[in-house]
């Protein structure tokens, strides 16, 4: 597989659908509070997608070993890293949930990804989520047109062990525009030996990239039962999911995943 690099027309496409995942992110942000459950965070997110003229590429989507997805979004709460589904558990005080969302409009996609704190929460949890909100963005700020891909990676790194946490290995970014994972892989981590295409992608005008830190309190590791979606932390550890899809322009990278205020 290679990279796709997509014209303007396509871009401004994959912009509607992304601007459509922040109008829904701002849904579930609101809905973020004790009492409420993720399935009617994910009945939220449906419902708007269907006003928008959007479908969700995460449902039915197939991974080998597991049955098609569920829901709409993903919502992954405390240890929970990635790819949890949508129950009818009341979110309590103290919890941290992460949803993920996608948007498939006109043929394509934006991805992005917000970890939000149910009423208060401690003050280990509340430096893990801004870790992991900054090195989302210190992933994004390091990226420029004709830039190397790995400086991000290594941005990501630095800033989550710097604050003492962890970056998830097992899962990445990923390229995405007309299929939801697309290449390149996009790292949150670098380390020598690793794959060398990686190394030497240099981050080219066109370039649909969704930037995702899994920032863990405890161990990197993740584990997931046989069959079922859900990966969690090995040590119990909470994690917390920050993603946005950018574009590499001419002469600048461009959040797509937002309001644009
Ligand atoms: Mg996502
Ligand atoms: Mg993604």
């Amino acid at each position: 597989m290679a990279i796709i690099f997509y014209s303007e027309r396509q871009i401004a496409l994959i912009r509607e659908a992304s601007r459509i995942v922040a109008e829904a992110r701002e849904i579930v942000r609101e809905m973020a509070k004790p009492g409420t459950t993720t399935r009617e965070m994910d009945q939220a997110v449906a419902k708007h997608l269907k006003k928008r003229g959007g479908e969700s590429p995460f449902l039915h989507y197939r991974l080998p070993g597991k049955e098609p997805f569920p829901a709409t979004v993903c919502a992954s709460v405390n240890d929970v890293v990635v790819h949890g589904t949508p129950d009818d558990v009341p979110l309590k005080e103290g919890d941290l949930v992460a949803i993920d969302i996608g948007v498939r409009k006109n043929g394509y996609i934006g991805d992005s990804a917000w970890t939000y704190p149910i009423g208060k929460v401690d003050e280990k949890a509340q430096a893990l989520l801004k870790a992991g909100e900054e090195s989302l963005y210190a992933g994004i700020n390091a990226m420029k047109p004709r830039g190397k891909l790995v400086e991000c990676s290594r941005a990501i790194q630095e800033l989550v062990e710097g604050r003492g946490f962890s970056v998830v290995r097992d899962y990445v970014g990923h390229g995405v525009g007309q299929s939801l994972h697309e290449e390149p892989q996009v790292y949150n981590y670098v380390q020598l030996g690793q794959n060398l295409p990686f190394w030497r992608t240099i981050l080219k005008p066109g370039m649909v990239l969704a930037v995702e830190p899994m920032v863990n309190e405890g161990t990197a590791k993740v584990i997931s039962d046989d069959g079922k979606w859900p990966v969690r932390t090995a040590d119990g550890g909470r994690s917390v999911h920050f993603e946005h899809t950018i574009a590499i322009l001419e002469d600048r990278v461009e959040i797509l995943t937002t309001l644009g205020e």
